[in-house]
């Protein structure tokens, strides 16, 4: 049996704006388990928790109460600093926003990752070509961002965020910004990528929910299923 990519058990995280002010009980209770080949889709209305579970899952906050784990780490019993290579080494992650550096080619964008991790500048160029490639961008590698449709740059956020080959791909609302028919296109390939890792993808879009192997709905912060 596999061990789960990244699994969360019990998990609560609370948000307070300011002294004095109430507690927003963002997540309550929440267990999960996701495994490798598995695209599973997060829904809910806005505010049901979304994104603060993403975060959670992609190692980027740590719960209050209850046990979070990204390729068996515990990643709530870790220093920031733990948790960021945990990050660099097992999660990829991917915004609405696409948040792509605006002075670099799409190539230099993809690389980056790569230079945290201290691969050679060989290596890097020629990885980062070989995704933008798989993402449908190869006749694109010099552009900048600005250069780029939404579209485009999805994928080149996408291919960024496969560039230290993370058994886990995290995506916050990826076709938020993108009309329909290039968003379709972004969960075909979002799809495709889930076939050797695990995919978890917030949305509301509904064919991010046709695309999903499994779909867990939020609800106040709480899994409408139990
Ligand atoms: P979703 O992504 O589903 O829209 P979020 O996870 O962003 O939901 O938010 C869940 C709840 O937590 C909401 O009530 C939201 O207002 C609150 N919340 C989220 N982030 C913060 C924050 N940084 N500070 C205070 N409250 C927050
Ligand atoms: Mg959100």
């Amino acid at each position: 049996m596999s061990t789960p990519v990244v699994t969360c058990d019990a998990v609560r995280r609370t948000y307070r704006r300011g002294r004095g002010a109430p507690t927003v009980v963002a997540l309550d209770e929440v267990s999960l388990a996701i495994d490798a080949g598995e695209l599973v889709g997060i829904t809910g209305a806005s505010g049901s928790g979304k994104s603060t579970l993403l975060h959670l899952l992609a190692g980027l906050d740590t719960p209050d109460s209850g046990r979070v784990t990204i390729a068996g780490h515990d990643v709530g019993a870790r220093s920031e600093r733990a948790r960021a290579r945990i990050r660099l080494d097992h999660v990829g992650i991917v915004f609405q926003r696409f948040h792509l550096l605006p002075a670099l080619s799409a190539r230099a964008n993809v690389a980056l990752p790569l230079v945290e991790q201290g691969v050679p500048k060989a290596e890097r160029r020629e990885r980062a070509t070989a995704l933008l490639d798989r993402v449908g961008l190869g006749d694109r590698t010099d552009h900048r961002p600005g250069e780029l449709s939404g579209g485009e740059q999805q994928r080149v956020a996408i291919a960024r965020a496969l560039a230290t080959e993370p058994e886990l791909l995290i995506a916050d609302e990826p076709t938020g910004e993108l009309d329909s028919e290039t968003g379709a296109r972004v969960i075909d390939l979002l799809g495709e990528l889930a076939s050797d890792r695990a995919v978890v993808v917030a949305s509301h879009d509904d064919a991010v929910v046709a695309a999903a192997d499994r779909v867990l709905e939020l609800r106040d912060g709480r899994r409408t299923d139990g």
